[in-house]
């Protein structure tokens, strides 16, 4: 199938300036430099409306997981809107392939996970995470346990909720957060704990902090912890080991559900369909999901809960009152047909063997950089890993936010043909999951000349 040819991006770029609100964005910034208008792509590679090639190291946003143009997955979409392109679920009407995908993520998530709600995201799932936790517990006559606790630094999504829980303090910046439903504990970052103190006391401290959260709030009113196996939009931050397993110990001593957000970690991004079980050993209540459910082809987000939670909200309640939860797209036909074409491709191609090889290989080579003056860490585990910018590596003192470190590598890195995230003083990277060795090679070497770039200009401007 052929591509557009004759669009004029001079002229698009000055639309969308002009008139798209982009999400997540510095308006200081974009009035003048507008955005990158992005136009094709292939594989691990996105091309500018100039024609400009990049590796794409991050994904789009920790995403396209098997790749960009994937032609099967084109026809797999375009199959499904000839056929049946739309019809709502509520109640009792279904599709092929609302039904199909269900029942293959009941197979593949961990436990007795068996039950799916569909959203159009990350952030709804985690809403609808709260909705239904709220809803379970009004079910089984508990009506005060309702109060929700996450981690600084945890990032769940931008609907009101999800932001609440989310506990990147920067992102609540001029915004409003629903304060008394939600507390924040402390963030399990090893790398930034005190020097002195052994990672197995760290650990210790973080798994009683959250003990200490419930008692002080009541176990009679805490619903539930919501936790990403590595948080992703904080920093990819990989807690100690052991961490998971015992926090959910703790919920289970007090009657609150874990939640796992995986909507980054899943579908093959840590080498597992699911990375709960499989990479942390934990089987949590519920799993939220999105993303690369359909390697970001089409917006598609899970709720996939236990046997035990959907048992008692699935239970007929009084006064003919139903299950009140659900939009207009649950379950959308074509954005289904993606997910199970995604995880078809996913299974026979063996995506998940190749990270475990390929990710390995990528989290060496990055350790590499950790001989630059100004790499203090290169942390996470296979496709999700990031670069930790300071000015001292002994005292792990930061380089003044002013200098936008994350961004002055981020635009070297462009101007050679790769594009990373930047995330304050970091910088992030969750490529496709079809990386090859050359691929890395390539990111690796890039990434090391931008950031001896940048070094130069941070010295030069007096920031090092
Ligand atoms: N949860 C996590 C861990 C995420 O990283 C994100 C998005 O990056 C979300 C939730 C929100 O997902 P969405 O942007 O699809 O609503």
């Amino acid at each position: 199938m052929s591509k557009p040819t004759n669009i004029d991006m001079q002229q698009v770029w000055q639309q969308d300036k002009d008139h798209y609100i982009h999400p997540w964005t510095d308006f200081s910034t974009f009035k003048e430099t507008g955005s990158m208008v992005l136009a094709d792509s292939d594989n691990v590679h996105v091309i500018d409306g100039d024609g400009n090639r990049y590796l794409d190291g991050i994904g789009g946003l920790w995403c396209v997981n098997i790749g960009y143009g994937n032609e099967e997955m084109a026809e797999a979409i375009a199959q499904q809107i000839r056929t049946i392109p739309y019809y709502s679920c509520f109640g009792h009407h279904t599709t092929v392939p609302a039904a199909q995908l269900a029942a293959k993520l009941a197979e593949l998530a961990p436990g007795n996970l068996n039950h799916v709600f569909y959203g159009c995201g990350g952030s709804v799932a985690n809403d609808t995470a709260v909705r239904m936790i709220h809803f379970y517990f009004n079910q089984l006559g508990k009506k005060s346990k309702k109060q929700i606790i996450s981690r600084i630094d945890g990032y769940h999504g931008s609907t009101y909720m999800a932001m609440s829980i989310t506990g990147v303090k920067f992102d609540h910046i001029g915004f409003d957060i629903e304060e008394k439903m939600v507390h924040h504990i402390s963030c399990p970052n090893p790398y930034r704990r005190p020097a002195d103190q052994s990672l197995e006391d760290f650990c210790d401290q973080k798994v009683q902090e959250l003990e200490d959260k419930i008692l002080e709030l009541g176990p009679d009113n805490v619903a539930a912890f919501f936790a990403e196996p590595i948080m992703g939009a904080g920093g990819v931050i990989v807690p100690p080991e052991g961490y998971h397993k015992r926090t959910l110990d703790v919920c289970r001593k007090y009657g609150v559900l874990y939640v796992s957000d995986e909507v980054v970690t899943a579908f093959g991004r840590l080498g597992h369909m699911f990375a709960s079980e499989d990479e942390f050993d934990f089987v949590p209540d519920i799993i939220t999901c999105a993303k690369g459910l359909t390697s970001g082809y089409l917006p598609l987000g899970a709720t996939i809960i236990s046997d035990d939670i959907y048992e008692v909200i699935s239970k007929p309640q009084a006064d003919g009152a139903i299950f009140t939860h659900g939009f207009t797209y649950s379950g959308h036909p074509v954005s289904c047909a993606a997910g199970l074409k995604n995880i078809e491709i996913m299974e026979r191609i063996q995506l998940c063997n190749h990270v475990r090889d390929m990710g390995s290989y990528f989290e060496n080579q990055l350790k590499t950089l950790l001989d630059l003056p100004i790499v203090g860490d290169v942390r996470g585990r296979k496709f999700m890993m990031c670069i930790e910018n300071v000015a001292n590596k002994e005292t792990k003192e930061l380089i003044a936010p002013e200098a936008k470190v994350g961004n002055r590598i981020a635009e070297h890195c462009q101007a050679r043909g790769l594009i990373v995230r930047p995330l304050a003083h970091m910088n992030v990277l969750s490529p496709p999951l079809t990386l090859t060795k050359e691929h890395i090679d390539f990111l690796v070497a890039t990434l090391r000349e931008s950031i001896e770039v940048t070094i130069e200009d941070l010295r030069r401007d007096g920031f090092l």
